[in-house]
């Protein structure tokens, strides 16, 4: 028997889950969700929700979308895990589909796999991987960065918000070329220079690599400007280092213009680290390295035990074909320029927007005090995201402020639900 109640449900969550699981409830009155289908979500009383969230970037081309959830239950069925030990093709299959849909112009990057669960694990193998390979210890990362809850991935996550005591170390952080309001101001130059002052300064001068997602997720939809990237793997490769890409939310066709969101700047970095939206909700991740790179840790053990699980791995298969089936990155780019129009709008509209920025449907607000000294407006941030969950839009907050709403919805976003999220939205705002 389960009780769905809200009352009960809220109760068992108080008295059993630790306060570190249960104290992240963004909302002031949670909801207890019973069903989703592809951009919409319902709660227990039946309220039709429309999900700018997707389940934190998890649901990439649909809630509960039928050829994944066929995909998955037919393996469970057949057999639900077989570990690595043994051999089965579903993973190797998903191997050579995912290898496939990497840049390679010139024909000569041979790419390969290694599957985790999530993606604070794929990140921790990264980093072991780059250290493994570059013999360098130093990791560099951005401020803003957020890359996982596990202890390796907190030590190069930025943010402080998202950092417990007790990291391991050898990270040194650079400054975030936020072109809104990142330190140097807008511009790329000042933030590369700022890379080799790091590498000079914080590091030994040789170092092990850099993490950066393309557009920073959790950061607050930080995007990373023209040239950034492909100046960073300069600068990092003349330090003996790797870069390292983690398109845990900006992969998969999310930016609109490419499968991965590191390709705008024609970089191609050495690991890619995926996870969330790989599986549309089936717990999965995954390195993808050049063969060269994953080669040294051959040497020793390195064992996830549900890495390559064939049930998440037959989803992960499905997801890649639907993502070419149903045109999903077309749908992202041409839905998210849609509601980035609408959103600029908004903006013109409501003094409390200082910025409306993003790709495809990455896309954030950010609410500030006084548009000329960009004060972060946290307070509003939340009025409007209480206020917005009224309309039946479900959206983030987030940035090292919180004062970002953070749009990353189900990839099948329609052009009808831009103008649910426009009025809801708009609503909201006026509602203050
Ligand atoms: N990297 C980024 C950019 C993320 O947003 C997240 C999760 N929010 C992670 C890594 C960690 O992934 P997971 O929660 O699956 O461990």
């Amino acid at each position: 028997h389960t009780d769905w109640t809200l009352n009960e449900t809220a109760a068992r969550r108080d008295n059993f889950y630790a306060a570190s699981q249960s104290k992240f409830i963004p909302f002031k009155d949670p909801m207890v969700f019973k069903k989703g289908s592809m951009q919409y979500l319902w709660d227990v009383e039946g309220r039709k929700y429309t999900d700018l969230l997707g389940m934190n970037v998890c649901i990439s081309v649909g809630h509960s979308h039928p050829k994944v959830v066929a995909a998955a239950m037919a393996q469970a069925q057949e057999l639900t895990h077989c570990t690595t030990m043994f051999y089965h093709p579903v993973p190797a299959h998903f191997a050579e589909e995912l290898a496939a849909t990497m840049p390679n112009p010139d024909g000569d990057i041979e790419w390969v796999v290694h599957f985790t669960n999530s993606g604070s694990e794929a990140i921790d193998l990264a980093m072991t991987m780059a250290r493994s390979y570059t013999g360098n210890l130093d990791l560099l990362a951005l401020r803003t960065a957020y890359h996982g809850p596990t202890a390796a991935a907190q030590s190069i996550t930025g943010i402080s918000g998202w950092r417990h005591p007790g990291m391991p170390g050898n990270v040194a952080f650079v400054a975030e070329p936020n072109q809104y309001r990142g330190i140097f101001g807008a511009g790329v130059d000042p933030y590369l220079d700022e890379i080799e002052r790091t590498i000079n300064t914080a590091t030994t001068g040789q170092i092990a690599g850099m993490f950066i997602e393309s557009v920073q997720g959790y950061g607050g939809i930080i995007e990373m400007p023209h040239g950034y990237m492909s100046g960073a793997a300069e600068r990092v490769r003349a330090a003996g280092g790797l870069l390292i890409a983690d398109e845990v939310q900006a992969g998969f066709g999310r930016t609109g213009d490419h499968m991965w969101g590191f390709e705008r700047d024609g970089v191609i970095p050495d690991i890619v680290v995926m996870a969330k939206g790989i599986g549309n909700g089936f717990p999965l991740g995954a390195v993808v390295a050049r063969k060269h790179i994953a080669a040294p840790m051959a040497e020793k053990f390195m064992f996830h035990t549900y890495g390559a699980n064939p049930t998440s791995c037959a989803a992960g298969r499905a997801v890649l074909q639907v993502i070419r089936e149903d045109k999903i990155q077309e749908n992202a780019r041409t839905v998210g320029a849609a509601l980035l129009e609408r959103l600029r709008a908004l903006k013109h509209k409501h003094e409390a927007i200082g910025d409306v920025r993003g790709r495809g449907l990455m896309l954030a607000i950010e609410m500030v005090k006084d548009r000329k000294t960009k004060e972060p407006d946290p307070q509003t941030t939340a009025a409007v995201f209480e206020a917005c969950r009224d309309s039946g839009l479900i959206l983030s907050k987030s940035g090292a402020f919180q004062s970002c709403l953070r749009m990353v919805p189900p990839m099948c976003l329609s052009l009808q639900d831009v103008d649910q999220v426009h009025d809801g939205l708009d609503r909201a705002f006026s509602s203050l």
